[in-house]
Order: structure tokens, then C-alpha cells, then sequence
């Protein structure tokens, strides 16, 4: 039997971030990740990181590779009406900003610190259950290199995704769940084209969304509002760049570059939160107790905030022995949480195109878009939610 301070369930971001804040304020811990390195490092998914999230990785010494290969991005295009409207971060937020940094690039830095001079990480280790979550000594049960082992813990941290077993660690009677389950999804490519952009561009047009997003100076990622049950067979490259060009189109002078396309993938899209985010010696961060559609780039860098609130509040018990930012983590949590929600549902809502939406709801959503391409304020209010609001 193993026994560690804080047992983390999942190398993902949350896991593995928590890890190294843990690691820096000298706490023990244990990540055990269900997959192997290899796959985490490959699974393609956010690429957008916020102000916070950088702060966070470079004061936590995994910033080098990002300073020198993330890609600074000061605004994002709207597009609507044929029409494109920029907004700029730090002019409406005081100087915030977003990186253009994959979460592969982010999981790969991690892992290789936490290999280097970390915490023990534990690969193909799969978690079965948490058991005495309302104990003093919580243990974690799982398998691992063929054999059945248990790990006794401090504190659990469930941040094994949506799919993970730790939630169930909190009871079904004390548990609360909000859900929406969008009637669309994503066809994502990654394309080895240099970007026919600077910044981002999120595209309303008829025909429904896109987004023409990038990994690097030499590969795109775009997206393209689907319907749900989509298979991607059903999309070769023509239909694709085809599809992107004539959502993109606009008056006046800009071209989509095309090129080989090495990836694509149907992404559902949901939101989805659970509450409360801690169950006695139980904590719930990023995925595992809540999910946003990707339109608001928000999913990543809620489970870092999430990571970096708790960290500050393990150091607090160690240093101090007062539980009090513990006990405080869900409320804490939450409020970043639903106010991220809230985002991404905006920007979910605003710009694709509902099944059943009749010319009022596109009448609408023209209108709210016109209101944040006029006003300061309406631009502000959507550049502080986008570039990330401050951790409190
Ligand atoms: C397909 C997809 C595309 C996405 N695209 C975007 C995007 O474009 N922009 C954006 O902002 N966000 C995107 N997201 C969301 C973003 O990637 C997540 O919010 C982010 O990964 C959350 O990190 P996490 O560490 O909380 O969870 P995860 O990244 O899901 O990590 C959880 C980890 O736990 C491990 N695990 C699960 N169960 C067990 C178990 N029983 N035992 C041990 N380990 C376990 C998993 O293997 C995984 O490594 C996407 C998500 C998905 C699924």
C-alpha cells in the first residue's frame, strides 16, 4: 500500500499542472493517468491560452518553450454580414492578451518537468474508484502494470475528465448537475497551411459558423459548424475547403489558403456542471466537474484557474494549517465557472446556427453582433471574458 498527501487522478492539464504547483510548494503528490505518455501528449484539443494560464505556467517554470514558440494574439476578428470587425484585447482590458499554445505543447512541458524533477506520475494507471471520501484517509483503487494497488491519501483531486471516475465519489443525494447538449457540433481539420490570418477569425454567416484558427506559423486548425451524428467520411478535403471558403467569404480582399489536411474530427458540443466541487476529502478540477463548448476557448483555461486556486489553498493548510481556502475552493471555483459558462454559451449561441432558427433569431443575433462591432462596451465586456478574467 502507497500512501501520498494529495492523490491526483489524471495527467491531463488539471492533473498535471496541479502537480508541479503542488511539487513547487513542496507537498507530496501522486498523478496516476489512465493512458500512455504517448497519447497524452497527441490528443489534439484547445489551443487558445489565457492571460492567467500563461502567468501561471511561466511562474511555475513550464513558460520557456511557450515564450519561445506561443504566438501572442492581441484581438480576434468577428465576421458577419460579410463584414469583418476586429476586437482588440489589451486596449479593452487594460492590456490582457491570449497565446496561441496547444494543449499537446502544454501537457508535453509538463510531463517532461514532472519526469525530470517531479512528483511520481504514473502512466497506463487506471483508477477504479475512491473510496472514504468522507474519511480522514481517502484511498484511491486502481491498476496498475497488471496488478491491483491502492494509494492513501490526504486529499483526492478528481481531475480525470468528464469521463472519469471520481465524481461518483460524491453521493448522488448531495449532487447537483446542470447540462445542455447542443444541436451541432464541430468538424475540426488541422491543415499544414501557414494561416490565412494573423488572428483568429469567428465567422457567422448563413450557411453556419466557422473558425479559422492556427497551431503554428505553418499549420491551421478550422472548424466548421456540423450536423450532430456527422461523419466525417462524408467530408472529403474539397467539400471542406469549399465550405470554409464560401462561410468565410467577405467583401473585399482576403483569401483562404488551402492545403493538405492531416487531421479531422466531429466534436459534440455541451455544457455541463456539477456542484459542489468538493465531497469531503474529495476535490473535483477542470473537466471532471465541468465542461464549455469551445467557442468561448475557455475549457483549458477553466481547469488551470480551477488548479491554481487549489494549489494556493494546499499551500495555505501546509504552511498554516488552516483549511479555510479549502473549504472555500467550490464556492470559489464556481463563480469563475458559471461566469465562463455564461461566455461560452454567448458566443455558442450568437454564432451558430440552430436547426430550427427562424430569420428572428438570425435577425438577433446580426443585431447582437452589430451592438459589439459599435460599442466600446459591448466590445469590453466580450474582450474581458475572452482574454480571461483575473484569478481571485
Ligand atoms: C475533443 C475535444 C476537443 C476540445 N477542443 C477544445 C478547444 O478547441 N478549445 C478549448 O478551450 N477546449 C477544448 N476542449 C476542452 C479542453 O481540452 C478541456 O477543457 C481540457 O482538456 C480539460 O483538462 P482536464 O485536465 O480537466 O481534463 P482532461 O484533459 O480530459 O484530462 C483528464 C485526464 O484524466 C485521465 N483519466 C480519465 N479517467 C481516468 C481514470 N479512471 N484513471 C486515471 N486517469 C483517468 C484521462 O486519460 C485524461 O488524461 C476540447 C475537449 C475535447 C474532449
Amino acid at each position: 500500500m502507497h500512501t501520498t498527501t494529495v492523490g491526483i487522478i489524471g495527467g491531463g492539464p488539471a492533473g498535471l499542472l496541479l502537480a508541479r504547483l503542488l511539487h513547487n510548494s513542496g507537498i507530496d503528490c501522486v498523478v496516476l493517468e489512465s493512458r500512455d505518455r504517448a497519447y497524452v501528449e497527441q490528443r489534439q484539443r484547445a489551443g487558445i491560452l489565457e492571460q492567467a494560464t500563461v502567468d501561471v505556467l511561466r511562474s511555475s517554470g513550464a513558460g520557456e518553450r511557450l515564450d519561445r514558440e506561443g504566438i501572442v494574439h492581441d484581438g480576434i476578428e468577428l465576421r458577419f454580414d460579410r463584414r469583418g470587425h476586429r476586437i482588440d484585447f489589451p486596449g479593452l482590458t487594460g492590456g490582457r492578451r491570449v497565446w496561441i499554445y496547444a494543449q499537446t505543447e502544454v501537457c508535453k512541458d509538463l510531463i517532461a518537468l514532472q519526469l525530470a524533477d517531479g512528483a511520481p506520475l504514473l502512466f497506463e494507471a487506471q483508477v477504479h474508484s475512491v473510496e472514504g471520501a468522507d474519511t480522514d484517509r481517502p484511498v484511491i483503487r486502481y491498476t496498475h502494470e497488471g496488478r491491483e494497488q491502492t494509494l492513501t491519501c490526504d486529499y483526492v483531486v478528481g481531475a480525470d475528465g468528464f469521463h472519469g471516475v471520481a465524481r461518483s465519489a460524491i453521493p448522488e443525494s448531495l449532487k447537483r448537475t446542470y447540462e445542455r447538449v447542443y444541436p451541432y457540433s464541430w468538424l475540426g481539420i488541422l491543415a499544414d497551411v501557414p494561416p490565412s490570418c494573423d488572428e483568429l477569425i469567428y465567422a457567422h454567416s448563413p450557411r453556419g459558423f466557422a473558425l479559422h484558427s492556427m497551431r503554428s506559423p505553418t499549420v491551421s486548425r478550422l472548424y466548421l459548424q456540423v450536423p450532430n451524428g456527422t461523419d466525417p467520411a462524408d467530408w472529403p478535403d474539397e467539400r471542406i475547403w469549399d465550405e470554409l471558403d464560401a462561410r468565410f467569404a467577405i467583401d473585399g480582399d482576403w483569401k483562404l489558403e488551402r492545403g493538405p489536411i492531416t487531421s479531422k474530427a466531429v466534436l459534440p458540443m455541451r455544457s455541463f456542471v456539477t456542484e459542489p466541487m468538493r465531497y469531503g476529502r474529495v476535490l473535483l478540477a477542470g473537466d471532471a466537474a465541468h465542461i464549455v463548448p469551445p467557442t468561448g476557448a475557455k475549457g483549458l483555461n477553466l481547469a488551470a484557474a480551477d488548479v491554481i486556486v487549489l494549489a494556493r489553498a494546499f499551500a495555505r493548510l501546509k504552511e498554516t494549517g488552516s483549511a479555510e481556502l479549502l473549504d472555500a475552493y467550490s464556492d470559489t471555483c464556481l463563480r469563475r465557472v458559471w461566469r465562463a459558462e455564461h461566455f461560452s454559451y454567448f458566443m455558442t449561441t450568437t454564432l451558430h446556427t440552430d436547426p430550427d432558427q427562424s430569420p428572428f433569431d438570425t435577425r438577433l443575433q446580426i443585431s447582437q453582433l452589430d451592438r459589439v462591432a459599435a460599442s466600446p462596451h459591448a466590445a469590453a465586456e466580450l474582450a474581458e471574458n475572452y482574454a480571461g478574467l483575473p484569478i481571485g
